[in-house]
């Protein structure tokens, strides 16, 4: 659906002046014309897929240099204890971050879509 408040041929909505549609910026008074929608979720995909690729790099990291692997082993009672406590803070805090990138990623795709939904004229 074409919205009808989107004029065909582009003019600055503040000093009228004619646009070239491929224009971000009006060249007379720099007003915002077009917002670029591609270059936008471009980089928020490429935010997304990077954090969805370092994220578990980070974590497998962390896990092999972590003490909490060589405490939860250890044979006396007193240091399996601080590794047991160390793993579940760890289980944990890897959930709320899966969790936040989770709620993240929805908000920034719904973000992205409805931006580009209004540049379209949806
Ligand atoms: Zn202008």
């Amino acid at each position: 659906m074409k919205s009808s408040t989107q004029p065909a041929s582009q003019i600055c909505s503040i000093c009228h002046a004619s646009i070239l549609p491929s224009y971000y910026f009006c060249p007379n008074c720099g007003n915002k014309v077009n917002t670029p929608p591609l270059s936008t979720s471009i980089t928020t995909q490429i935010g997304i897929y990077a954090f969805s690729i370092i994220l578990p790099m980070i974590g497998f990291i962390l896990v092999t240099k972590w003490p909490g692997v060589q405490y939860f082993k250890s044979k006396d009672e007193k240091t399996k204890k601080i590794g047991i406590i160390a793993w579940s803070l760890l289980i944990l805090s890897t959930l709320i971050t899966i969790w936040l990138a989770y709620i993240w990623t929805l908000d920034t795709i719904q973000s992205v879509s409805q931006s580009i939904n209004t540049d379209m004229g949806f």
